[in-house]
This record gives C-alpha cells, sequence and structure tokens, in this order.
C-alpha cells in the first residue's frame, strides 16, 4: 500500500509517499510559505530530477492539492491516480495523556487532538488544519494520526511529575510530556535490530541531536524518561533553545530589559541555544569553522552544548541503573563526528572508548566504540516518515 506521510506546520507542510511492502520513498517534498507571498512546492521523485514550482498557496487545502497533483502528474508523477494512495499518516506534535499510540482518525480522534491544542498551541492547530485538508480532497481514505509524545507515555510518574503544585497538573494536565518520540522509538528498535539483540533486554539512550534536540532513556523498549518536557523548551541546549534554565531568570530578565513573558519565551525559543550563546549561528556546520578559526563564542557554544547531552546520558544511565547503548541520531548526531567525540569523552566512566577511524564514517549505521567499550555507541539514522507510515500501514 501507498502511504502519503503528512507533517503540516503553519506554514510549510513536508511530504512523503511510501510504499509500505517495500518501504521505499516514491517521492518526497516540501510546501513552504503556504498563506504567505512567494510560496513554493518542491516535489523530488525517486528517479528524476529535483523540481521547485513557485505558484500561490493562500490555503493548506491548495498546498495539499497542489502535492497531489504532482503525484498524479502524467510525466513526472509516480502514481497513475489518487486511488494508489490507500492511507495518510499526519505528524501530531501533542497527543497530551489522551494519545498512548497512534490511531485510525475519527470524529472523537479529532476533537481529542483539538483539546490538546492548548498545550502546543504553535503546532497542533496547523497539524488539525492539515488533516481537514487532506479529509476535504481525500474523502474516505483512510488517515492515522502519529503523535511525537505517544512513546513517552511509559514514563513513571516519578519522571514526569513536575516540582510544582500538584493541582496545576490536576487542573490543566502541566506535566512532562516528551517530544521526537517517534524518532526514539524508531531509533531504539533500529539499534537493538542492527545489533541483534532483543530490544527488551536493552537499556538504550537515544541522543537526537539536531535543530531541536532531546534525549531519551529506553528502558527494555520503553520511553522511562526524557529531555524535554511540557514543551519541546527544557533539556538540552538545542539550535535556538535555551533548554534547562534557572526559571527564576524569567523574572530578572523580565525587569532589566523591560521584556513581558511571551517577549521572554520568544527568546528563549527562538535567540537562545547555540545561536545565543555563540553569536554566531545555530548551525553546527557553521560554528565548527567559527571555533576552527578561534571564535571563543563559537567554541563555548560547542562545549556547553556537549557537556550538557553528557549529563543527561549520566542522568538516564542512573534512572535506568545501567546503560548498554548509547545511539546518535539527527542533524548533528548523524554527521558530526566532533561532537560526538566531545560527548564522548565525558563517558569514561561508563566504560566507553570511542574508535576514531568508525566515527569518522556518517550516513549508515555504524558502531563507533571500540570492541572492548563497556558500552556500544552507535549512530542510527532517523527515519521519522518511514515510522509514521509503518504506524499507518498497521492501523488501517
Ligand atoms: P535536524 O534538525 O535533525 O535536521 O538537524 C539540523 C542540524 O544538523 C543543522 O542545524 C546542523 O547544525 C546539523 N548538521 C547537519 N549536517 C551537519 C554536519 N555535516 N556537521 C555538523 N552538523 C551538521
Amino acid at each position: 500500500m501507498n502511504i502519503l506521510v503528512v507533517n503540516c506546520g503553519s506554514s510549510s507542510l513536508k511530504y512523503q509517499l511510501i510504499n509500505s511492502e517495500t518501504e521505499s520513498v516514491l517521492a518526497k517534498g516540501l510546501c513552504e510559505r503556504i498563506g504567505i507571498d512567494g510560496s513554493q512546492i518542491t516535489y523530488q521523485p525517486a528517479v528524476g530530477e529535483k523540481e521547485t514550482t513557485v505558484t500561490p498557496m493562500p490555503t493548506h487545502t491548495q498546498a495539499i492539492q497542489l502535492v497531489l497533483d504532482a503525484l498524479v502528474n502524467p510525466k513526472t508523477g509516480v502514481i497513475k491516480s489518487l486511488s494508489e494512495v490507500g492511507a495518510v499518516g499526519h505528524r501530531v506534535v501533542h497527543g497530551g495523556e489522551a494519545f498512548t499510540t497512534s490511531v485510525k482518525i475519527d470524529a472523537k480522534a479529532l476533537a481529542a487532538i483539538e483539546e490538546c491544542n492548548d498545550l502546543a498551541p504553535l503546532h497542533n492547530p496547523a497539524n488539525l488544519i492539515g488533516i481537514r485538508a487532506c479529509q476535504e480532497l481525500m474523502p474516505g481514505v483512510p488517515m492515522v494520526a502519529v503523535f511525537d509524545t505517544a512513546f513517552h507515555q511509559t514514563m513513571p510518574e516519578r519522571a514526569y511529575i513536575y516540582g510544582l503544585p500538584y493541582e496545576y497538573y490536576e487542573k490543566y494536565k502541566v506535566r512532562r510530556y516528551g517530544f521526537h518520540g517517534t524518532s526514539h522509538s524508531y531509533v531504539s528498535k533500529k539499534a537493538a535490530e542492527f545489533l541483534g539483540k532483543p530490544l527488551d533486554s536493552l537499556k538504550t539512550i537515544v541522543c537526537h541531536l539536531g535543530n531541536g534536540s532531546s534525549v531519551c532513556a529506553v528502558d527494555g523498549g520503553k520511553s522511562v524518561d526524557t529531555s524535554m518536557g511540557l514543551t519541546p523548551l527544557e533539556g538540552l541546549v538545542m539550535g535556538t533553545r535555551s533548554g534547562d534554565i534557572d526559571p527564576a531568570i524569567i523574572e530578572f530578565i523580565a525587569k532589566k530589559e523591560g521584556l513581558d513573558i511571551a517577549q521572554i519565551v520568544g527568546v528563549l525559543n527562538k535567540k537562545s541555544g547555540v545561536l545565543g550563546t555563540s553569536g554566531v549561528s545555530s548551525d553546527f556546520r557553521d560554528l565548527e569553522s567559527a571555533a576552527g578559526e578561534g571564535h571563543a563564542g563559537a567554541k563555548r557554544a560547542l562545549a556547553v552544548f556537549a557537556y550538557r547531552v553528557a549529563k543527561y546520558v549520566g542522568a538516564y544511565a542512573a534512572a535506568m541503573n545501567g546503560v548498554d547503548v548509547i545511539a546518535f541520531t539527527a542533524g548533528v548526531g548523524e554527521n558530526d563526528p566532533y561532537m560526538r567525540k566531545e560527548i564522548s569523552s565525558y563517558l569514561g566512566y561508563l566504560g566507553i572508548t570511542i574508535d576514531d577511524s568508525a566515527n569518522a564514517k556518517r550516513g549508515s549505521e555504524t558502531v563507533i566504540s571500540t570492541h572492548g567499550s563497556k558500552v556500544t555507541v552507535v549512530v542510527i539514522p532517523t527515519n521519522e516518515e518511514l515510522m509514521i507510515a509503518r504506524e499507518t500501514a498497521a492501523l488501517v
């Protein structure tokens, strides 16, 4: 069955058409600047040239119509008609406590997703717009919602309750949820498969290090703790997000800079992280080249980032009373030998040693620790779209 995987944001939409039997990507692409001047669609069939077309996309429905038109285009399309799309899998950011697994979308599920809007006001409404637009254009095609939070619903209470008045949890569901669940789930499974070990026997720490970053403790295949919280702002220092800070900083800076809470949260989300600490860039390639030229801010940002990741790895080894596998994934985790080595340099106490020549490789599953290393360190490229396609196929 062909599954259209849709990841719909407020002004962009990523898509992939995946054959669920062969797990091959037939076509993929991106609609950008939906509802804004200068919108464009990129379409990349598995065989053939990548095309970019600048065309008006006032609404998400029009964007999805353009995607469907591209897929069935007589010259460059990959299917003859839309009847060849068996199901649609939607990435949904927040499933709150309502969703512990992926679900087939019906009126009840839609209403429950809508109830989570409050918890992810920037993401869930956009995800819902994508679902409704697909329903309008592909009536009768089964749709599935795959949540970033669902994998972490196995966290024990001690890991998800904040040290706040309990009534905030009871009244508003303020608790830690975690994100990147689709990636943590995929990578922990894939690591076990790659190493030929049963997942239920492994204590794995997944380091998803990209523009957004999080660490997850996976014990026997289940998430038992993760670094993001109520929102994706908690935890690691990220591209532009601060990660953990002393909450009192908010009032302190508000007074000093004359900012309100929303403005400060904007700074914490968009102007902090390695961008803020370096004053250079949120991109690790830029940071490493600036650091190579001696830029003090870039060196500082890289050091702060690596140290925070290492602290979380230590915390999660303690949370699981041990660790068998550490898996690096996402843009930085998959492509940045320097950062993997920096992080690993803190982990000698776990008996970890890194094989530098294996660590230099890129692009596929690789063991980067030495034979004698007490913990196996691996690079596992993530594939959230494939995971969404698998979940969708399993449910329809
Ligand atoms: P993601 O959010 O997973 O797409 O990751 C994006 C981030 O990966 C970018 O901001 C880069 O900092 C980082 N990245 C991608 N390629 C490389 C590379 N070759 N070396 C270092 N960092 C990289």
